[in-house]
């Protein structure tokens, strides 16, 4: 790059109506209004942040402007003297002013004292209000007088991101034109012409993750371009970008939702861990998992809205969660969503983002009908059906109470109770070196203090009885429950001829 690099945003700015990007309304609406003579005095554009509000304003003081035409032209040259000291920001008559620096009723008055005097070169003197909303009380008041009576060479274009904090005295002497976030199939459109223009490489991939990512914003979009083109020298492509957003890319979004959805916990947890050891951004994380439950839930086959195929998916992907959904319910999705969307501000006040996120996976799972509630009773009724052949009728004090002979049944009773943080701990933390009546001899990988008192208060209010832990500080090098399930799997020769078959696959969760 050499020293003179104009930032993308600004080297590509609309210079005219026809370039301005995803607002065909408005310059429908303009053009026509210019074209037929009729000049408002006032107009204020909003719209979020680069859709292009003040090069809309320039383009209009051009177009009031331009000398190639005796009167007001749709189409400003572009090149005489009005209209490049326009572009620049250099003219005499066409003010900008930055509402944020100058809220104060002084700094109005004294400009619009000056909207008075004629205008020196130009046919119109033209006042360029940038986030006006900005202005104090005073100032506005001050404002409104002058629209009130506005003398007739004076044209004000008023630009906010927030309309709602301009007094309506205020919006009702203007015209007023909302400028539309760009879509983003025109995003792309666009960043692709520009990569063409620069000579660099710019991927479908690549050029689609910046669209979504600038968010309706032209500029936004751009700037991450500039970053980009910056950090790879010209040939960007999704790793690239992906990178560079700390994000995670789909495929893996979609098959962590996989995981989550499918029970495991302690598979879930460690996928989470594998991700942030990547270098995710959790609040993006977050995103792309909501991103997901929505077109989820989009895609739910008894809403038949078919149209999966705007997602942002690939057909691959969209089969997976097609296969997802036949697994859960559509409350599911929307509990889902509503634990979500609460985990937002969670997450941004938290000091301790990827403990935060831990719990919210475990929250999740909460949700996922693990096993669902049917065949929680199916199995249950199965196994009360069972003792009522084999067993006398038991003393009713003693049927709340569980028995647990072994870490397996120790496990299968911490899933069926959902003591979700409990389970986790036990299947992918503990090393069991003997489990006996009553007592627990095994090594904790975490080493947490607290974490031996919940699991002998469980014990206790669930089995009716005493435990012993006894900890060990010396690893005996076991395997934990969960690994001990893992490489019970792989062993097996179905499976092991499978994940041979399957090239780079992994166990990511066992259900039964
Ligand atoms: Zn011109």
């Amino acid at each position: 790059m050499e020293n003179n690099y104009t930032v993308l945003a600004r080297k590509y700015r609309s210079q005219n109506f026809e370039t301005l990007i995803g607002q065909d309304v408005l310059v429908k609406t303009l053009t026509t209004a210019i074209n037929t003579g009729r000049i408002a005095h006032a107009y204020i554009f909003t719209g979020i942040r680069g859709t292009g509000k003040t090069s809309t304003a320039r383009i209009l003081a051009k177009a009031l402007n331009c000398l190639s035409s005796d009167k007001a032209t749709s189409s400003p040259c572009g090149v005489c003297e009005n209209c490049r000291a326009i572009a620049a920001g250099q003219h005499i008559d066409v003010m900008e002013i930055d509402a944020a620096s100058h809220t104060g009723v002084d700094n109005m008055r004294e400009i619009l004292d000056a909207a008075l005097y004629r205008p020196t070169n130009a046919r119109y003197k033209v006042y360029i209000i940038d986030e006006v909303h900005m202005l104090s009380t005073s100032a506005f008041n001050a404002l409104l007088k002058t629209l009130e009576e506005p003398p007739a060479h004076v044209i004000f274009i008023l630009a906010t991101t927030e309309i709602r904090k301009v007094p309506v005295t205020i919006l009702s002497r203007c015209q007023r034109f909302d400028l539309a976030r760009v879509p983003v199939e025109t995003l792309k459109k666009h960043f692709a012409w520009v990569a063409e223009q620069e000579k660099i490489t710019l991927s479908d991939e690549a050029n689609e993750l910046l669209a979504r990512a600038a968010d309706g914003s032209v500029r936004d979009g751009l700037s991450l371009l500039d970053q980009a083109i910056a950090q790879t020298g010209g040939r960007v492509d999704e790793g690239a970008v992906l990178d560079m957003l700390k994000r995670t890319d789909r495929g893996t979004v979609v098959n962590f939702m996989k995981t989550v959805l499918s029970g495991d916990t302690s598979a879930a947890l460690n996928k989470l861990d594998e991700i942030y050891a990547n270098g995710a951004d959790l609040t993006m994380l977050l995103n792309d998992m909501m991103e997901w439950t929505h077109w989820a839930t989009r895609m739910y086959p008894s809403l038949r809205l078919q149209d999966a195929s705007s997602s942002p998916y690939t057909a691959d992907q969209r089969e997976t969660i097609k296969k997802i959904n036949e697994t859960i319910s559509l409350n599911t999705l929307s509990r889902m969503w509503q634990v979500m969307v609460a985990a937002v501000p969670e997450l941004q006040a938290s000091s301790n983002q990827k403990q935060c996120f831990d719990m919210l996976i475990v929250r999740l799972m909460h949700i996922a009908d693990m096993p669902s509630i049917p065949e929680l009773l199916k199995q249950n009724s199965v196994e009360s059906e069972k003792k009522a052949e084999t067993t006398k009728p038991v003393v009713k004090e003693q049927s709340k109470y569980i028995d647990i002979k072994s870490a397996t049944e120790l496990v299968n009773a911490l899933q069926n109770a959902r003591e979700l943080l409990l389970y986790s701990y036990v299947s992918s933390n503990l090393e069991i070196i003997e489990f006996g009546d009553n007592k627990i001899k095994y090594f904790d990988r975490q080493n947490d203090k607290n974490f031996s008192q919940k699991l002998t208060l469980w014990l206790h209010d669930n089995t009716g009885k005493n435990w012993t832990l006894e900890i060990t500080t010396e690893d005996p090098h076991k395997e934990t429950i969960s690994e001990h399930k893992k490489s019970e799997i792989t062993a097996d020769p179905m499976v092991a001829d499978a994940m041979n078959l399957f090239e780079g696959a992994e166990i990511v969760g066992v259900s039964k």
